[in-house]
């Protein structure tokens, strides 16, 4: 039989359906899979016309999806927030995609990874009551190849709160590169970069290099506005995003200098309370989405920078939102929400990302100066 590791809150998780903040049934593709189609042939919500339950599917993108209505959301989402699917006909209606979702499996060869992903609200909740991310398996005391072993030391280094976030970020992408490097990797090539000694020179020598915080916050707008541009033109997602959007066009043209330093300083204070969720939020995007069982380690590197990117973006919106709102507090909900929003829109499909990073990088492996630009200093 083979191993099971799953993140500790897998097996506990329950989907709130009407209670839900942001429900998944709105703005995105949702898949239907061939078995759900043939099913939905035979059935009707409608007893007057009988019309079969297909006429509500539609080719997008190459992929079969439910055709959302005129306010972007599923049609089987009833004022009530519950699925009128499931009353009529029970839970076994609904295609893959609706009865897994936030839920992640991936099949390696000699064991099975279970996950939850961070698009679904009730998952930050999650998170966000929780000191540290961890598995039903101790990953440092498991003698599984060099990709999982590399992935572990990823995660225990993002769980070292001797180090910020940032410091932690560029550390990582310091030591896979170097690892990227090499042609043979050993248990001991990765082990030493978990040692203490080891670590604290890296982050001292990132303490010690000059960061120019008004480049870091141009490049992160602009790659904000390159991220978010499909979504405003599909009218995805616009209560959240195009306010922001707006500040961050903006903010493109023209800003104060002095002002938007002072600004970046004071947001800082108010981004490192939720330092714990965000630091779990990165543990849990890397345990679910840098390693599949068919990555090589040039794959984990460039999801590494996606799962940084990501980060980077989140930070972004909730500062432009912070600035929107006159610089209040800044607030659990907004935070969550802006986690569900950017992680929904990013995704984790290798093809997308391939093809973005293709479209708008010289090269997939980014260099490691670029990646410290965007996460810029604390
Ligand atoms: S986002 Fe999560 S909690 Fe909300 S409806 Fe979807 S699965 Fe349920």
């Amino acid at each position: 039989m083979k191993k099971e590791i799953k993140t500790q809150f897998y097996d506990t998780f329950v989907c709130i359906a009407d209670r839900c903040s942001f429900t998944c049934c709105q703005e995105w593709k949702i898949a239907v899979d061939d078995a759900t189609y043939s099913k939905w042939k035979c059935l009707s919500l409608d007893k007057q016309t009988n019309t079969s339950l297909n006429q509500y599917v539609m080719q997008k993108d190459g992929n079969r999806v439910i055709a959302l209505n005129e306010h972007k959301q599923c049609p089987f989402l009833n004022e009530q927030k519950l699925c009128n699917l499931v009353l009529a006909f029970g839970d076994d209606v609904l295609s893959e995609t609706c009865s897994s979702f936030p839920r992640q499996v991936h099949e390696f060869k000699d064991r099975k990874e279970y996950s939850l992903v961070s698009c679904c609200p009730e998952v930050i909740d999650f998170m966000n009551q929780q000191d540290a991310i961890r598995f039903t398996m101790n990953l440092l005391e498991m003698d599984e190849d060099v990709l999982f072993q590399i992935r572990t030391m990823m995660i225990a280094i993002m769980q070292n709160q001797q180090f910020s976030i940032s410091n932690c970020v560029m550390m990582l992408f310091y030591i896979l590169l170097e690892l990227n490097q090499k042609k043979i990797i050993s248990k001991n090539d990765i082990d030493k970069y978990m040692q203490e000694s080891v670590l604290k020179e890296l982050s001292e020598a990132i303490n010690k290099m000059q960061f120019k915080t008004l480049d870091t916050f141009e490049e992160n707008n602009e790659l904000f506005l390159d991220m978010v541009e499909n979504y405003r033109k599909q009218d995805l997602y616009t209560g959240y995003l195009e306010p922001i959007a707006m500040l961050a066009e903006n903010l493109s043209s023209e800003y104060d200098e002095y002002k938007i330093t002072t600004h970046l300083q004071q947001f800082e204070g108010q981004f490192k309370m939720f330092e714990k969720l965000l630091r779990n939020y990165i543990v849990m995007d890397i345990y679910t989405n840098s390693l599949m069982p068919e990555s090589t380690l040039e794959n984990i590197v460039v999801m590494f920078q996606w799962i940084a990117m990501e980060y980077i973006i989140i930070r972004h919106t909730l500062f432009l939102k912070w600035l929107l709102e006159e610089q209040k507090s800044l607030t659990y909900s907004d935070v969550r929400d802006y986690i569900v929003v950017i992680s929904r829109m990013m995704g984790y499909d290798h093809e997308d990302i391939y093809e973005y990073l293709e479209k708008s990088f010289e090269a997939f492996v980014w260099d490691w100066g670029y990646l410290a630009l965007l996460i810029g200093k604390n």
